[in-house]
């Protein structure tokens, strides 16, 4: 048993910004497993975002394509389990050449093996032993290789050999596809209005934007009606808390300027003064991170700089906050006091 869900395909996986490379890569490996420079392929991204989906759409693919080839999905979780079992019943050397039999070995969330000695340990050799013989191994987790704390060294630098890409937030453009694709599979038509409110109101991941349809089509069912704005707004409002909470350039600029106590204008400023640099790219990285502008647009609203100074501060920013623990706190509250 390859533990894969047959429902998860490319077909139904929809590609938009917010996943192409992870998709185009892997579709590349779907085609040829084990051949492409992708080798670990490393999915990492938030809850709900499709990592899941993404890593077993390969799977399927190459099981359905080339029925020769050994494909197994198992989370990290599972394979700490089963390895820990294999120690209780002295079956170690069964366990290792199970998984060195593998042609394709797909890892669900690796976040999960922080701290667990042992687990790394085995799994790098079954790595080693795997990737030396050029069979394929996808792997996904909740953040960046770099930021998997309680990850050994060695392992983490494995990850990073091959290529990470990251799922973002889905876009406007990529959340309408989706709603749309999800009707479509259930036969159910509404209009394109209602389709742009909930695109609109639920920007949080996938999975909550799969939820609210689940939920809209057992409530129009339940009161035999269509589905219209009225019902989708009613829906919303049961579910989704502050869902036209909105976060807004404006704010973004505020809760930074209050928090470095400098002016909002210092902000939007042309001025290079060393107090108002920080604060400015810090406001740059949440105005990225929390709203739909793009690069373009948030320069425009710092005082009219081009998006290479905007990539410029969001990546120093970034940069930071993977090295020093006191600013990813400072970020971390003020995002979440802006949510
Ligand atoms: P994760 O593993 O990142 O938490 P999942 O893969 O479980 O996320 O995705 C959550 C839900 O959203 C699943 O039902 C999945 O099919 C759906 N989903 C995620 N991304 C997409 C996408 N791009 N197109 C279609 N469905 C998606
Ligand atoms: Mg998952």
């Amino acid at each position: 048993d390859s533990y894969l869900n047959p429902a998860y395909t490319f077909d139904n996986f929809i590609e938009g910004d917010c996943n192409r490379l992870g998709r185009s890569a892997g579709f590349a490996i779907a085609q040829n497993p084990g051949t492409t420079a992708f080798n670990p392929l490393m999915i990492y991204g938030g809850v709900g975002l499709g990592k899941t989906h993404l890593v077993q759409a390969v799977g399927n693919y190459i099981k359905n394509n080339n029925q020769d080839k050994f494909v197994l999905y198992v989370s990290s979780e599972k394979f700490t389990t089963q390895f820990i079992n294999s120690i209780r019943t002295d079956s170690l050397r069964d366990f290792m050449s199970f998984y060195m039999q593998v042609d394709v070995l797909i890892i669900d969330d690796v976040q999960f093996w922080a701290g667990k000695e042992k687990t790394q340990e085995t799994f790098f050799h079954i790595f080693n032993h795997l990737h030396g013989a050029k069979k394929q191994i996808i792997m996904t987790s909740d953040r960046a290789p770099r930021d998997l704390q309680g990850m050994q060294d060695r392992l983490q630098s494995r990850f990073k050999q091959g290529l990470t890409a990251d799922l973002q937030q889905p876009d406007l453009e990529t959340r309408t596809a989706i709603i749309q694709k999800k009707l479509l599979a259930e036969g159910i038509f509404i209009e394109h209005n209602v389709i742009e409110y909930l695109a609109h109101s639920i920007n949080t991941n996938v999975r909550e934007l799969e939820g609210v349809i689940v939920s809209l089509m057992a409530q129009a069912s339940l009161n035999r009606r269509e589905i219209d704005l009225d019902l989708a707004r009613n829906t919303l409002r049961n579910i989704v808390i502050d869902s036209d909470k909105e976060v807004t350039i404006d704010t973004v600029q505020d809760v930074v300027a209050d928090h470095f106590k400098i002016a909002v204008s210092d902000l939007k400023s042309k001025s290079r003064k060393k107090e108002a640099v920080f604060p400015r790219q810090i406001a740059m990285f949440l105005a990225k991170d929390l709203t739909e502008l793009s690069l373009k647009s948030i320069g425009y609203h710092f005082g009219g700089r081009d998006h290479s100074t905007v990539i410029h501060g969001i990546q120093t920013i970034s940069d930071l906050c993977s090295n020093n623990p006191q600013i990813r706190e400072t970020v971390e509250k003020l995002k979440s006091s802006l949510k």
